[in-house]
């Protein structure tokens, strides 16, 4: 039999792992050494030369698109079907065996499972049935929080609230959304992998024919799982170990969620006689950026250490690109893309990553400009978003109180006690009448025949919005959208959220802010209300649609979402203190660990070039910053980078150009303050009206080229 197919173009110590005889094995390595393709091609060892038989094969990542692509490249292989072999994410497999053994697990067999979305609703609609105040017992909150017992394994009759009325509240919360999900056959995701465990755990006939089926058990990315996921994987495998498990502590990202990178050194306690095997090799990057990786991340401690070397050459030097601000950062990333794709890249060879989805605005906004179709992946694209859409539904009501849908959207957003038969009536007076909800909603008040509190509660959204509307008629366009998003308590709502992604919500929110700043700034008031035409941008740009998934387009995502893909040309921006490393990490050196090992994700996913962006001026959170560049960027060796300079302008000459200081109103040579940098010199100046800068030597500090803005920079 020629075998070569399974071997060929792989080093030894990837052949040893691939070619182990069956029984346990933990491959730990850096990024890009074949760790995936280990994992892939072991499977076609194990079936063509083992003669395993694909069903007792299951094979574990972590994301739908790695278990697709997984599959794809098996069969590539093999060029033969793989039938009866479990390939996928740990909640698909879950979901499998609960489908398979629905009796056993106490389930109907047409058990339906509930998104996220879902979940949320079911658990508000329990909290109302109660009667509690939701208010004080927020629905997001108490979703985050029975989830969290689940992922612990806990369920309501395990927990002891002894005298404590708070506790008390939770779990009976708990016990009534748990008995709705039993009453109406649904699973939400964490109950997926607690069910399936505790199948696994309770039923020994179950247990033992599936450990006698699994006999090889395969997982990639297994630093990242947490406990449920590996106890799971444990009943599996039983007592003999056929756990081949590949990870890499460096990229564990998931900390937050509850991944336990301690998993890999448990293994190793759990089954002494497994195999370790540690590929040293990178085949993805150049030297550059592998060098320039891996001195990031030996700023960690507490490593299990590895040596990664490539002999892919030195490569080009990284390029790190100081922006003036956020938009110009978008200009320059969508430039280059540009002129590397008319030398031949592919659009889909091309990634942006970022810290927080936030930050994809300023990018779609140029990709757009550009007319380059692109894909934000593992979340929607920017006007899309759940919160953005409110946030855009209260300015619309603004511009227009007759818009029902927006009317619609925000009645109970956030919730003010406007219940579904107040909202019931006033529809049937809308369409009783031919009317707007908001008429429908004055003519039902004053006609008195609504109880006293559904009738305030109603009023109370009416008030609010005419009070916003009298209160921001004079203020700037993005003023007017920040002081709606905070009247409306949009912003308080999302901040106590406690679902894990309150504050990207608020991140969102305050960058429609910055959206408006921008969009006014480049608005001509000729042109009409700022307001109108601004909704109308977002309406056409939340419209586009995504380029579809197969069309060649620029890819945009997270750090996170890119964990095991590679990219010829990669961008990381925003490498900003703040922002990555994200403010909430940068006070606790565990987070602030977590997050050099996002950042050496990111590295590692570029093949041949890399770009590290920062911006000098930041609107984050609402406000105006001057952030400090990413200490990351100070990590890496400076003979491994090379600055970009954009356009003429930073280069030119001072002195030459009068004009440009007439222009920005500070003169050369000036002294002058700045609110964080203390007092400087004016040495240069370009550009003008919002765009006026002006480059300034700080004592202490350094050259900073800054907005020529008499709000951070006075004369002295
Ligand atoms: P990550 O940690 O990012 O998940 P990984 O260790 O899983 O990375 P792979 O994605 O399997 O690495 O491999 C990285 C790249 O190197 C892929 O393009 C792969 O095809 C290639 N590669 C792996 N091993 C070899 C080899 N022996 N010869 C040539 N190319 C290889
Ligand atoms: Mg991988």
């Amino acid at each position: 039999m020629d075998l070569s197919h399974l071997l060929d173009g792989l080093n030894d110590a990837q052949r040893q792992a691939i070619t182990l005889p069956p029984g346990g094995a933990l491959v730990l390595a850096g990024a890009g050494s074949g760790k995936t393709r280990v994992l892939v091609h072991r499977i076609a060892w194990l079936l063509e030369v083992e003669q395993v038989r694909p069903w007792s094969i299951l094979a574990v990542t972590f994301t739908n698109k790695a278990a697709r692509e997984m599959q794809q490249r098996i069969q590539h292989l093999l060029s033969r079907p793989t039938l009866g072999m479990w390939v996928g994410t740990f909640h698909g497999l879950a979901h499998r065996l609960l489908r398979e053994h629905w009796q056993a697990a106490g389930l109907p067999q047409e058990f339906q499972i509930l998104d996220s979305d879902d979940q949320f609703r079911l658990v508000r609609r329990v909290i109302r049935a109660l009667d509690i105040d939701e208010d004080k017992w927020p629905p997001r909150q108490m979703q985050w929080w029975i989830n969290g017992q689940k992922d612990e394994g806990l369920r309501p009759q395990h927990l002891d609230a002894g005298q404590d009325p708070y506790q008390k509240r939770l779990i009976q919360i708990y016990s009534e959304y748990q008995a709705a999900c039993e009453r109406g056959g649904l699973v939400d995701f964490a109950e997926l992998l607690l069910r399936a465990l505790e199948l696994l755990r309770d039923n020994q006939a179950i247990r033992e024919h599936l450990q006698d089926r699994f006999q090889h058990i395969l997982v990639d990315e297994f630093q990242d799982t947490n406990a449920i996921q590996y106890a799971w994987l444990r009943l599996i495998a039983g007592k003999q170990n056929r756990l081949f498990v590949v990870g890499d502590d460096d990229q564990s990202i998931y900390g937050w969620r509850g991944a336990r990178v301690e998993n890999i050194q448990d293994c190793q306690r759990q089954y002494p006689d497994a195999e370790l095997i540690r590929l040293e090799q990178n085949y993805r990057s150049t030297g550059n950026i592998l060098n320039a990786a891996n001195a990031v991340i030996a700023q960690n401690s507490g490593r299990l250490g590895k040596n990664l070397w490539t002999e892919g050459g030195e490569g080009e030097p990284i390029r790190i690109y100081e922006a003036y601000n956020g938009v110009d950062e978008a200009r320059f990333v969508v430039e280059r893309i540009q002129q590397y794709i008319e030398q031949g890249l592919a659009r889909r060879e091309c990634a942006i990553l970022y810290r927080s989805n936030a930050q994809s605005r300023l990018f779609e906004e140029a990709l757009m400009q550009m007319g380059m179709p692109y894909r934000v992946y593992g979340g929607l694209r920017f006007f899309e978003r759940a919160e953005i859409k409110d946030g855009l539904a209260y300015l619309q009501l603004l511009s227009n109180r007759h818009n029902d849908a927006s009317f619609e959207r925000v009645v109970n957003l956030p919730t003010r006690g406007i219940g579904n038969r107040t909202l019931d009536a006033v529809r049937a007076h809308a369409r009783d009448f031919n009317c707007s909800l908001w008429q429908a909603s004055i003519e039902l008040i004053r006609g008195g025949k609504m109880s006293p509190r559904a009738a305030g509660a109603l009023r109370g959204l009416l008030d609010l919005i005419e009070e916003i509307a009298a209160n921001s008629a004079e203020l700037a366009l993005h003023e007017r959208a920040a002081q709606c998003i905070h009247s409306a308590g949009l912003v308080e709502h999302h901040k106590h959220s406690k679902d894990g992604k309150g504050q990207d919500r608020v991140e969102n929110l305050e960058e429609l802010v910055a959206a408006a700043k921008q969009f006014g700034l480049e608005h001509d008031p000729e042109q009409g209300d700022a307001l109108f035409a601004f909704l109308s941008h977002a309406a056409l740009e939340a419209g586009e649609g995504q380029a579809d998934p197969h069309e060649d387009c620029v890819q945009l995502m997270t750090l996170h979402t890119a964990k095991g893909l590679e990219f010829p040309l990669v961008f990381m921006v925003g490498l900003e203190e703040g922002l990555f490393p994200h403010s909430l990490s940068i006070e606790e050196p565990g987070r602030l660990e977590e997050e050099r090992r996002l950042c050496y994700v990111g590295m590692t996913r570029a093949m041949r070039r890399l770009f590290l962006c920062h911006a000098e001026n930041r609107q984050l959170y609402g406000k105006e910053t001057y952030p400090m560049p990413s200490r990351f960027l100070r990590e890496i060796p400076r003979e491994l980078t090379e600055e970009v300079r954009s356009r003429p302008r930073v280069s030119r000459p001072v002195f030459n150009d009068d004009f440009s200081f007439e222009q920005v109103g500070f003169q050369l040579g000036q002294r002058v303050r700045h609110a964080k940098f203390g007092e400087g010199v004016v040495l240069n100046a370009e550009g003008q009206g919002p765009r006026a800068r002006v480059q300034v030597n700080f004592e202490g500090v350094g050259c900073k080229w800054l907005m020529a803005d008499p709000a951070f920079l006075q004369g002295i």
